[in-house]
């Protein structure tokens, strides 16, 4: 079942004790959760837990009432029930569910009304424990109607699985900013040094993992995953608990020659310039220079393979609830030593750097399967799979006869079939929305498929990783290093998710360094969330039936998006969008999230403004 389906109401255990009420003019049948006096109890179990106080800790903040929270049976009686849990670990829940649960996947979701024993229900369900938090976070971003002390849920029966399983965020720990205005702060750059405290590193990633579990997202790449200077492996310990709690994969990097080993920085066995210092010198890679590099090791040396299956070995052990791992071997890095050139001659392998990408892998996923089995083993190729891409750093790549290309690299027959391959979209689908369309989509042709038997891929754009010069604000002072950190690409996530799903891919990985406080940022973060779950519908369907309850109505919708795209410059023209947006900030019939999001963009507007 692939797509969000509104179940006929015929099918419920019982129509909820539902009152007829004025929603925004429309007169619309809702169950109260809060009013004058009364508040729903919530109902959850231990797996149910995590997504059950993120949900009291919301409803607190949107109408200032404390929820009670009970385990065990439905009570009975009138007062309203909120059931929060899966159907795999909770009998309630799949009982309430009913034929419901055999139309629900893992990672799907069930939203539903319903009267129970003559009580009144709502059901917040997930396919699997994992899936729970975004039932909740469905509801209360896009279903739920809440002010000061009132709070109702429309009749619901709602049933939504994703099309895309493979959800993530790609993220470098030092340019992680969710908790603002912490000393430490960096917004670019690549292995930098981590210059904030331990309780910052986990205080950005909680924020990040309560977002990801609200808007079902479910992976996270981390580079810097471990180092000793934000705490080592219990901090980082405490990261994973946290995030897979709330339904979120943990990636960290690994780097398998280059980008510090298992351990990314501090003095650990499993970090590569601390194991290449303690090793023979040609254990370490040897550059087209002739020189040997002090972070990287040899992909063709037993020793090396043996310390990577030892290293993956410790990862898995140390880390039991890791979500898998993201492996990258160095962008395009080939070996020069002997043993690598031999190595890349022989006919089982390639010719190029897929070979030390391969061979430094390998030992780590041959591991992974019997530590981890259920991980996802993501890895990287830095390349697209489109003719013009698959070959580009191969040794020939300047020669003229380009039919002499094998058209599939050797390594997809040599990885395990569980691994995930995670191909640049960057450039098959750069230029959308800017150059003419038959010309962007000549990159990646209808039909054109990845060799690879499991497929994802990264997308740089709406990062530091893509420039923006036709932008004025994505330049500083300093420069433009930060590129498109801080730009709407909502429509290019759309495009990239339908051509996924067109093509048989399994998902997509967008950086989520920066706060949902940025505009651009979550609307980009919401994009991503309904175009992986539905990447046939269109931008319109997007800001008409999702956008109107984040910023409050269809019509504020689109204001919003036209002030977050807009290129004007001149000082006039964004001081009335910033009035503007100050003035819907203090509107009493929204709630305060949705205050809060123009509020956010009025900072946003300012923030332009200092730049001219
Ligand atoms: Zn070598």
């Amino acid at each position: 079942m692939n797509r969000r389906e509104f179940l006929n109401s015929a099918t419920a255990i019982g129509a909820a004790a539902l009152t007829t009420c004025c929603q925004r003019g429309f007169q619309t049948k809702s169950l109260p959760l809060v009013e004058s006096g009364r508040a729903a109890l919530i109902m959850a179990e231990s797996e149910g837990m995590p997504a059950a106080t993120h949900f009291i800790a919301v409803m607190e903040q949107l109408t200032n009432r404390k929820l009670e929270i009970q385990s065990g049976n439905l009570p009975g009686g009138n007062r309203t029930a909120v059931v929060i849990g899966d159907i795999q670990t909770n009998g309630i829940v799949r009982e309430l569910a009913g034929a419901r649960a055999s139309k629900m996947t893992p990672q799907g979701i069930l939203l539903s009304t319903m009267s129970y024993q003559g009580q009144s229900v709502l059901l917040l369900a997930g396919g699997s424990p994992a899936a729970t938090p975004g039932a909740v976070g469905e509801l209360l971003n896009f279903h739920l109607d809440a002010a000061p002390d009132r709070a109702t849920v429309p009749e619901l029966d709602l049933v939504d699985n994703p099309v895309l399983p493979y959800r993530i965020f790609w993220n470098w720990d030092h340019s992680t900013i969710w908790v603002r205005g912490v000393p430490g702060e960096q917004d670019h750059g690549c292995m930098n040094p981590y210059m904030k405290q331990a309780k910052d590193y986990l205080n950005d990633y909680r924020r990040i993992a309560d977002f990801m579990g609200e808007h079902k997202l479910n992976g996270l790449i981390i580079w810097g995953f471990l180092r000793d200077s934000h705490g080592g492996i219990a901090t980082s310990k405490e990261l994973v608990e946290y995030a897979s709690a709330r339904g979120v994969h943990v990636l960290p990097g690994v780097g398998s020659s280059d980008y510090g080993g298992f351990y990314y920085e501090g003095n650990n066995r499993f970090n590569v310039p601390t194991w290449v210092a303690q090793n023979r010198i040609g254990l370490r890679f040897l550059g087209d220079d002739g020189k040997r590099l002090k972070d990287a090791i040899c992909a063709s040396q037993p020793e090396n393979q043996k310390w990577l299956r030892e290293g993956a070995e410790w990862l898995f052990t140390e880390f039991p609830r890791l979500g898998g791992a993201n492996l990258e071997n160095g962008d395009w890095m080939a070996c020069q030593c002997d043993d690598c050139k031999r190595n890349r001659r022989l006919p089982g392998n390639d010719p190029n750097y897929y070979y030390d990408m391969m061979a430094t892998q390998l030992p780590i996923m041959e591991v992974a399967q019997r530590f981890n089995p259920k991980g996802w083993m993501t890895y990287a190729t830095y390349t697209g799979f489109n003719s013009e891409e698959l070959w580009k750093l191969a040794p020939w790549r300047a020669a003229a006869n380009t039919s002499s290309h094998p058209s599939v690299p050797k390594f997809v027959s040599r990885y395990p079939d569980t691994a995930i391959c995670q191909w640049t979209y960057t450039y098959m689908v750069d230029g959308w929305g800017r150059e003419p369309e038959a010309q962007v989509r000549k990159k990646w042709p209808s039909g054109l498929k990845p060799p690879t038997k499991h497929s994802i891929g990264l997308l740089h754009q709406g990062s530091q990783w893509t420039r923006s010069p036709d932008i004025w604000w994505t330049k500083s002072a300093r420069g433009d290093d930060t590129g498109q950190r801080y730009v709407d690409i909502s429509e290019l996530i759309r495009y990239t998710c339908t051509r996924c799903a067109e093509e048989g891919l399994e998902g997509l990985e967008i950086q989520g360094e920066v706060s949902d406080d940025s505009p651009a940022n979550e609307l980009n973060y919401l994009a991503f969330e309904e175009f992986t779950w539905h990447p046939r519908l269109s931008m319109d369907d997007f800001v008409k039936n999702r956008l109107s309850p984040i910023y409050g109505s269809h019509e504020d919708a689109q204001r919003f998006i036209k002030m977050v795209r807009s290129t004007e410059r001149s000082l006039p023209s964004l001081l009335k969008d910033l009035h503007q947006a100050d003035e819907i900030s203090n509107n009493r019939q929204f709630n305060s999230r949705q205050r809060q999001r123009w509020a956010n963009l009025r900072c946003e507007l300012a923030r332009r403004i200092s730049l001219l």
